[in-house]
């Protein structure tokens, strides 16, 4: 006879998203991100408390105008979020250095080179959109990160908070 399923005792705690992050689809920062989220989210229970929207260079890739299809895309699947999501009161920017998405379209938007070592084309992009966020949304609160290496060539990283850069905390280690 077929076992039933779900006759363990489950938990029955009922977490809600209250938080969406908006991030790059980069494969270095995947990881990583999802190592320290739970920071970022000021709520009694932190895990599962965030809906993901990713696309080439999180921040820039709404910005942009080169395909602005995006743009529309992320305002389209931002709204259905917060119809599914309605508990959602913050948003979460995570831009990250040496973005790939950077080098090809931050000249365009901002006029000036990609250092991707700084984080002040990503101070400019994401407070860029923060305000476009606040116009829509004004009773959201919009939070801007960056993700960046803790020393140079490690594949290590942490997250800063650009509006107040001595919050930051380190995303999960890797092996050798
Ligand atoms: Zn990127």
């Amino acid at each position: 006879m077929a076992k039933k399923s779900g006759g363990k005792k489950k938990k029955s705690v009922e977490v809600d998203a209250t938080h969406l992050v908006l991030s790059c689809i980069d494969h270095r920062c995947t990881d990583d991100l999802a190592s320290v989220v739970h920071h970022l989210i000021d709520e009694p229970q932190q895990w599962n408390r965030y809906d993901h929207i990713a696309l080439p260079g999180a921040s820039l890739g709404i910005v942009q105008h080169m395909f602005p299809a995006w743009g529309e895309a992320f305002w389209q699947q931002f709204g259905a979020a917060l119809t599914l999501h309605p508990k959602i009161t913050t948003v979460l920017l995570v831009d990250h250095l040496h973005c790939g998405a950077y080098k090809l379209f931050y000249t365009a938007v901002d006029d000036r080179e990609y250092d991707g070592s700084s984080r002040d084309a990503h101070d400019r992009i994401t407070g860029r959109l923060k305000r476009k966020l606040e116009k829509r949304y004004p009773s959201l609160k919009v939070e801007r990160w960056v993700l960046e290496p803790r020393d140079e060539d490690a594949l290590d990283w942490r997250v800063t908070n650009l509006d107040d850069p001595d919050e930051s905390y380190d995303c999960h280690e890797h092996d050798e």
